[in-house]
């Protein structure tokens, strides 16, 4: 299960590890908490979108599903409100009603219900920093990780469905500080223009340390849905712009994974890892075994 804060996260964060389990038969479900409905057009060559935040809900339903079946995954929402990516000095109020407003029982309990009735084994979020400053990422965090600590206790979300404990939660980092180097690095070496240089000269300015790496999956064979998924929300992701700006090339020779943290596990585990079902799926155990 992975939880994601609005329409096209689940195709920038982790999007070729999903296809890749998909693939493998794993059950993959994405969840959406809240519509994306105020969300600016970020593609300059898209034009506009009209009525208002229910227009760019309809619209971004349509991109969700195009992306979901690009990566062979099931989505499932949450039907939260955009709360929007607030701007200005000081930050304006978030907009009544909006998922960041919710209180985190109520924000969560369709989550723990869903989990009940899923029943993940494994599920993905973003690190309590939301890992960028959107309101709905920080409260995409809190509530995954309430359902992953409280859809097992009985004693919790009573009425929600009978309790099921997933055994790990991961974080994604798929824009860890040293894949932004070594894609830059390569870039540069090849003559290129790298779209990280900024990035990465802000982020070490800010001094903000870099969060565990524990897992590295590899889904380079899954790229190429990964970008069909991009480019399927249309209204956000401009096809020449920053998320196409890594040659396809130096991708696959220079950082063929995908990165996560592992929050929480309720299996035994051996860090660093390859897979995110590690110590859950008896194929892992009889790898083991054989090592
Ligand atoms: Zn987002």
């Amino acid at each position: 299960m992975a939880v994601h804060a609005h329409p096209d996260d689940e195709s920038s964060k982790g999007a070729a590890t999903t296809a890749r389990y998909a693939a493998e038969g794993v059950e993959v479900l994405v969840v959406t908490c809240t519509g994306g409905e105020r969300g600016d057009v970020l593609n300059p060559k898209y034009g506009e979108v009209t009525g208002g935040i229910e227009g760019m809900r309809e619209v971004r339903r349509g991109e969700m599903a195009a992306a979901a079946a690009a990566l062979g995954v099931r989505q499932h929402w949450l039907g939260f409100v955009d709360s929007g990516l607030p701007e200005g000095d000081p930050l304006p109020p978030l907009p009544d009603g909006c998922f960041a407003l919710v209180p985190l029982e109520e924000a969560s309990a369709p989550l723990v219900e869903l989990v009940r009735e899923f029943r993940p084994h494994v599920m993905t979020t973003y690190d309590p920093t939301g890992g960028y400053p959107h309101p709905d990422h920080v409260m995409c965090h809190r509530v995954s990780a309430e359902a992953f600590a409280a859809a097992g206790d009985p004693d919790r979300y009573v009425g929600r469905g009978e309790p099921w404990t997933p055994l790990k939660l991961y974080y994604n980092h798929g824009f860890s500080l040293a894949r932004l180097r070594e894609v830059h690095d390569a870039i540069v070496a090849a003559g290129g223009d790298s779209p990280f240089g900024d990035w990465i000269d802000s982020r070490q300015a800010r001094e903000i340390p870099e969060r565990e790496v524990t897992t590295r999956v590899e889904c380079s064979d899954y790229f190429d849905q990964r970008d069909a998924a991009l480019r399927a929300h249309a209204t956000q992701i401009d096809p020449e712009g920053f998320f196409f700006a890594v040659p396809r090339e130096i991708e696959l020779a220079h950082w063929p994974t995908e990165e996560f943290e592992l929050a929480e596990s309720r299996v035994p585990v051996t860090l660093p890892e390859t897979d995110l079902f590690a110590g859950i799926r008896p194929v892992d155990q009889g790898a083991e075994a054989a090592r």
